[in-house]
C-alpha cells in the first residue's frame, strides 16, 4: 500500500505544480493575447477631472461576421453607480474589455471626461480604472504581496485599512503569519469569496478614478454572495463605477440600471423606474424572486428533514 502511495502522492504534488504555474501562465496568455488586439497609439495622457464616462454609438464585434454591441449608448456619471443587466451574452462583460481597451469598437467611441480613449496611451487608461473580475486570480505568493500588487509604494498602514475594508481582517487573523502567509496552490487555500474580498481590496489600494465590478456568479454561495455584495455597494458609493450584475437583488438601489440584450440597451433607469415600466427588468425581477422563494423553501424543507 505504502509502495503505491508514493508514487500517487508524488504524481499529484506534480500535477499541483504543473497547476499552479499553468493558472499563472494561463493568466500571461489570456493578457498577451487582449494585448496584441489593438495598438497603443496614444500620445496625451489621460487626465481625469471628474470621472465622466461615455459610451457613445458603440457598434463592436469580435468577428466581423457577427455584432455584439449594436449602437450601444451610456453614461457613467462621475460619483454614480452604473449597474448592467441582461442576459448571458447580451454583451455586457465586452463593455468591460472595451473600456479597458483590450478592443476598439468598430464605430462609436468611449469617452473619460471629453476624451476618446483610442487616443490616450493604454498605461495612462488602465491606471485610472479599477476591476473587480468574476474570478480572481492569485500569485503563488504572500497575501502581502497580492495585495500590494496594485500599489507596490503602499504603506502598511494603508494595507490594513483596505484589509479592514474588504473584510479580510478576520481571515487575517487565521493566518498564520499574518499579511505575510503564502496563498494560492502552495499556501493557505482561500474560498471564492476570499479571492473576491482580495480583489476588492486590491482596487482600494490602487485608488482608481473608476470602478468596475464583474460581479461573480457561480463561484460563491448565495450568502457569501449577498455579504460580498454588501462590500462592494459600500465601497462603490461615492465613486464612479460600473456593476456588471447578475442578480438584480444585489443592484436594487444603483443609481442608473441599463437592461442589455442584444447589444443594446432595452431599458434604463432606477430600480422603482423601471418595476413601474412592468417592462423586461420587472419580469426577470419577478422571476429571480420567485426563484429566490423556491430556494428559501427548500433550504426551510432541508433544514427541517
Ligand atoms: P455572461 O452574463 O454570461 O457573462 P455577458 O452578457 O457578459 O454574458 P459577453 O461575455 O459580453 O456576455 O459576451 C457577449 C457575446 O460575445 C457572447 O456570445 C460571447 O460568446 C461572445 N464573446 C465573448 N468574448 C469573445 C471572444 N473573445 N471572442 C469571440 N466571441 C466572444
Amino acid at each position: 500500500m505504502f509502495q503505491l502511495f508514493l508514487p500517487l502522492n508524488f504524481l499529484g504534488f506534480v500535477y499541483r505544480e504543473i497547476k499552479a504555474s499553468m493558472a499563472n501562465i494561463e493568466r500571461m496568455i489570456d493578457l498577451l493575447d487582449e494585448e496584441t488586439a489593438v495598438a497603443d497609439s496614444g500620445q496625451d495622457v489621460l487626465k481625469v477631472t471628474q470621472g465622466k464616462v461615455e459610451l457613445r454609438d458603440l457598434n463592436f464585434g469580435y468577428r466581423t461576421e457577427r455584432t455584439i454591441l449594436k449602437g450601444l449608448n451610456l453614461i457613467l456619471e462621475p460619483g454614480k453607480t452604473l449597474a448592467v443587466v441582461g442576459g448571458s451574452g447580451a454583451g455586457k462583460s465586452t463593455i468591460t474589455k472595451l473600456l479597458f481597451r483590450f478592443y476598439d469598437p468598430q464605430d462609436g467611441g468611449i469617452f473619460i471626461d471629453g476624451q476618446n480613449i483610442r487616443n490616450v496611451p493604454q498605461k495612462s487608461l488602465r491606471e485610472r480604472l479599477g476591476i473587480v473580475p468574476q474570478d480572481t486570480v492569485l500569485f503563488n505568493d504572500t497575501l502581502r504581496y497580492n495585495l500590494l500588487y496594485a500599489r507596490p509604494e503602499a504603506t502598511e498602514a494603508e494595507l490594513l485599512e483596505v484589509v479592514r475594508m474588504a473584510s479580510l481582517d478576520g481571515l487575517l487573523k487565521l493566518c498564520p503569519e499574518g499579511l505575510d502567509t503564502l496563498v494560492g496552490e502552495r499556501g493557505l487555500k482561500l474560498s471564492g469569496g476570499e479571492k473576491q474580498r482580495i480583489a476588492i481590496a486590491r482596487m482600494l489600494l490602487k485608488r482608481p478614478d473608476i470602478m468596475v465590478f464583474d460581479e461573480a456568479t457561480s463561484s460563491l454561495d448565495s450568502h457569501t454572495e449577498r455579504a460580498i455584495m454588501g462590500e462592494i455597494r459600500r465601497v462603490a458609493k461615492g465613486h464612479t463605477a460600473l456593476i456588471i450584475a447578475h442578480r438584480l437583488s444585489t443592484i436594487v438601489d444603483a443609481d442608473q440600471i441599463a437592461v442589455l440584450q442584444d447589444g443594446e440597451v432595452l431599458e434604463q433607469g432606477t430600480h422603482a423606474d423601471l418595476l413601474v415600466r412592468k417592462g423586461a427588468y420587472a419580469s426577470l425581477w419577478q422571476a429571480q424572486q420567485s426563484q429566490s422563494v423556491i430556494v428559501a423553501e427548500q433550504i426551510e424543507e432541508g433544514g427541517d428533514a
